[in-house]
């Protein structure tokens, strides 16, 4: 499909005639295929090797090119959440967290389908907690499955218009904002991107991440890092939203630390006032195009704080015995905490569970900490999310290790030889990454894979 004509006038009005041919050849060809690991699950190096890995992803700790796309959806790693597939480009906003992330509270603003939010789970750590927000509610479902299967019981998802949010105000050391933009660093990999642009789509972009910034300010803590990213190449999207924003907030603005950049990367970097920017142009760096920018809020800004009546929290306590089972299931029990929403129990690490208590009294939490099930008759029947789990503790119940052909038929919600399975609840694993529960009834095996994701395409 062609480039739309508008595009490529406005991109030689922006780079010169000469780069912007440079770039347009460059959308005509192959996208690379890159993924990212998850560092909480092992065997990385195996799988690496069996996906072909060409190269690391030079910005990015467990970023990796693979030589050609494998078939994801039949890969059981895949499943087991074992790493995400992410453009390489976008894996850079890591680098521009601060430097000591562990610990971090991150608002990831705009997050589904949740690559993003993954990284800033894996950085900030156990004590840290991502609140991923979605505005739109089908794809807010696929996020909080996405945060499910990456298993790091420390992100809350929500969703919410950024406007809404109040009762935030100041509450977050890093507030990133991934904005919906007119998608032209796309237009390598999808023709839909280049169907859908036009110049006043462009101009509706452009208002709309102006409303997201405001609100993405609000939030964010006085001496706080705000990260903005776009995959699109305008600078009324780009650099403009940026040079809005700052004549917005005036002084409250203020420089982040350095970020070290190799040339060598072919990362274009910048600077828009006190916002430090980085470009990705598909021909000069490997990965579509992007764009991404990063400063603070001054420490002496002021955070105006907006009245908010919360809900009562739908959060119930658990009494003894219940918690006691609870704590058999995980292998750091006096590091969580653990309580009732509707029928499920959930549970979360301790420096986290007073903050999600306190958002669920402000927003729609639709997943947080770790799922860990329901309770039968004083009986833990976990809840798949608890299969994913990085705390979960492996010794609670046996593991059935399949082979890759019975570990797809189990995703397929097939049945599975019970001969692999103890009696009575089984931890279902690959390679020994688990992947569901399983539960063998005499000779009978109960595949307890939700329905919902269940694999539903046959190989060519
Ligand atoms: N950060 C995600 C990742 O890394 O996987 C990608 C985010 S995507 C570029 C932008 C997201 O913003 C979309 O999921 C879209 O639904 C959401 N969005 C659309 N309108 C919005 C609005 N007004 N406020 C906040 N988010 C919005």
């Amino acid at each position: 499909m062609e480039l739309p004509a508008r595009f490529v006038e406005r991109l030689d009005e922006q780079l010169g005639a000469a780069e912007a041919a440079r770039l347009r050849t460059a959308l005509d060809g192959e996208p690379p295929v890159s993924i990212r690991l998850n560092p909480s699950r092992e065997g990385g190096e195996a799988l690496l090797r069996r996906l072909g890995c060409r190269a690391a992803v030079p910005w990015c700790d467990g970023g990796y090119y693979l030589r050609e796309r494998p078939s994801f959806t039949f890969d059981a790693a895949f499943h087991a959440g074992a790493y995400y597939v992410q453009e390489a480009s976008s894996q850079f906003v890591g680098r521009l967290l601060p430097d000591a992330a562990e610990g971090l509270r991150i608002l990831d603003l705009c997050a589904a389908p949740g690559g993003k939010t993954t990284l800033y789970a894996a950085k900030v750590g156990p004590r840290g907690l991502v609140v991923a927000n979605e505005i739109d509610r089908k794809r807010v479902q696929v996020l909080a499955d996405n945060v499910r299967k990456w298993g790091t019981g420390n992100v809350a998802v929500t969703c919410c218009d950024p406007q809404r949010m109040t009762g935030c105000d100041g509450a977050f050391d890093v507030v990133a904002v991934d904005a919906p933009c007119s998608g032209e660093g796309m237009f390598r990999k999808d023709d839909a991107a280049r169907a859908e642009w036009s110049e006043q789509n462009v101009h509706r972009c452009a208002a709309r991440q102006d409303a997201i910034l405001d609100a993405a300010w609000r939030m964010l803590r006085a001496g706080g890092t705000l990260l903005y990213s776009t995959c699109t190449f305008n600078r009324e999207e780009d650099e403009g939203a940026l040079e809005r924003l700052l004549a917005r907030v005036g002084d409250e603005a203020v420089e982040a630390s350095p970020v070290e950049v190799p040339e060598a990367w072919g990362i274009v970097c910048g600077r828009t006032g006190v916002f430090r920017t980085f470009r990705f142009f598909p021909h000069r760096a490997e990965g579509e195009g992007f764009f991404a920018a990063v400063a603070r809020k001054a420490e002496e800004a002021p955070t105006p704080r907006t009245a908010v009546k919360g809900r009562r929290s739908v959060l119930a306590p658990l009494d003894r015995a219940t918690r006691g089972e609870l704590a058999r299931w995980v292998t750091e029990p006096e590091a969580m905490r653990f309580a009732q929403a509707g029928d499920t129990c959930y549970g979360w690490y301790a420096e986290q569970a007073d903050e999600v208590r306190r958002l669920s009294e402000l927003l729609p939490v639709v997943y947080s900490g770790v799922a860990m099930g329901q309770l039968f008759k004083g009986c833990l029947r976990p809840d798949p999310a608890l299969a994913f789990f990085a705390g979960l503790n492996r010794g609670a119940l046996p593991a059935a290790e399949l082979t890759e052909e019975e570990a797809l038929a189990y995703l397929r919600k097939q049945e599975v030889a019970a001969e692999r399975f103890a009696q009575g609840m089984n931890l279902v694993c690959r390679e020994g990454r688990a992947l569901g529960f399983a539960k063998r009834i005499g000779g009978r095996v109960n595949n307890l894979y939700p329905n919902a994701l269940r694999i539903l395409k046959n190989e060519d």
